[in-house]
């Protein structure tokens, strides 16, 4: 079992059209080093949602002036590592607000925030962002710190698998009256954060769905029209469908009127099904038997826990044990998401490159890996 990034010459084509500098990647997405590194030399920035995932960024040499750290819950001793490496800091509310102003005084340096506005669209983004009635106290509370605080733009973040860019539009339209209204108190602010949540075409239907450069593209005349610096922040439509998990059949059982196949993989890996009951394509990749029976089948994990399935009622060719067996689309949140639940360790992952050849690009945890947390207690 393992991840594979890259298999699909379709995603890389999405990588080559980056207009690099607006990019913003979520690091949530997909951590992993090697993909860190390869987007940050297409020109991405990042975007943060822990101070390990500062320290990651760091680590994979980002520009930090191309780096914002986002999210409700931002700890103080996150926020003084942000206020010492320089990014940029959203404020999402009145206690992250102060949380703020003493990561800066205990820094030393004044922090470059953005305000997050939440634009109401999404009832399940609720518990980010400021509500547009108590802008003017966040511009007052901004005013009262000039040593801690710069006010350099405002961030939304609309939701996720979002599927047509209208939505960011309309967000966009409200945003920019926001900044105009933010300008005309005096603050000199360049920066629109329109954020991420572009959807990918899960369910292999074909349908063309708006890539990064089409979200620029819907919001560019607006953004020229204020003289802005635009911020997207994409994370699953740079990555998710670029990578597959790839798995072996241990067999095949029928219970009562359901038919199972079981493989090695499992919601510890995989967790979207389970979590969010979302769809993911699976294909059988081994050569099948032309008679193989097709039947409808739920692919299930070993892990005991009758949420672990990774497909429903998938019509598939029978497999024999061992056949290799592939859910699509698994580049974002699914390794990100992995636990080691059952002590299934984390799988290795794999980079394919265009001429088919493969390198490693994380090792598989082991038992010793795990063993190790113990030692010396
Ligand atoms: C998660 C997140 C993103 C990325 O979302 P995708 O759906 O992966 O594009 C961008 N911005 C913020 C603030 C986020 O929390």
């Amino acid at each position: 079992m393992g991840f594979s990034t890259a298999r699909m010459p379709r995603l890389r084509t999405s990588w080559e059209r980056l207009e690099e500098s607006h990019h913003w990647y979520a690091i949530k997405a997909n951590s992993n080093l090697k993909i860190l590194q390869h987007l940050r030399k297409l020109g991405c920035g990042a975007v943060l949602v822990s101070g390990n995932e500062l320290k990651l960024a760091l680590h994979a040499g980002f520009d930090l002036t191309k780096c914002i750290f986002n999210g409700n819950g931002k700890i103080l001793e996150d926020l003084v590592l942000a206020a010492q490496a320089g990014v940029f800091v959203n404020v999402d509310s009145e206690f992250d607000l102060e949380n703020i102003v003493t990561a800066a005084k205990f820094a030393g340096r004044k922090v470059n925030v953005l305000l997050r506005i939440n634009p109401d669209v999404d009832p399940q983004n609720s518990k980010f962002g400021i509500r547009n009635e108590k802008l003017q106290w966040f511009l007052d509370a901004v005013k009262a710190h000039p040593d801690e605080l710069k006010l350099v733009g405002a961030h939304c973040h609309l939701g996720s698998t979002i599927t047509k860019v209208d939505i960011f539009r309309d967000a966009a339209v409200l945003m920019v009256n926001y900044i105009d209204e933010i300008r005309a108190q005096g603050f000199e602010v360049d920066y629109l954060n329109i954020g991420g949540g572009l959807g990918i075409d899960y369910y292999h239907s074909g349908a063309v769905l708006p890539k990064p450069r089409d979200l620029i593209d819907t919001v560019r005349e607006l953004v020229l029209s204020r003289n802005l610096n635009l911020i997207i922040e994409p994370g699953r439509s740079l990555i998710a469908n670029i990578c597959c998990l790839v798995n072996r059949v241990t067999g095949v059982k029928t219970n009562g009127t359901k038919n199972f196949i079981v493989i090695d993989g499992s919601m510890a890996e995989l967790i979207r099904p389970s979590l969010y009951d979302a769809y993911q394509h699976i294909e059988l990749v081994s050569p099948t038997p032309p008679d193989a029976e097709i039947s409808t089948f739920d692919v299930v994990g070993p892990v005991c826990e009758s949420a672990d399935f990774l497909g429903k009622e998938r019509q598939l060719p029978t497999p024999a044990k061992g056949t290799g067996l592939v859910v699509h689309d698994a580049g974002a949140y699914c390794m990100s998401m992995a636990s080691t639940y059952n002590l299934k360790m984390r799988p290795p992952e794999y980079w394919v490159e265009e001429d088919g050849s493969v390198t490693k690009i994380r090792h598989g945890e082991t038992f010793e890996d795990h063993i190790r947390f113990f030692e010396g207690l």
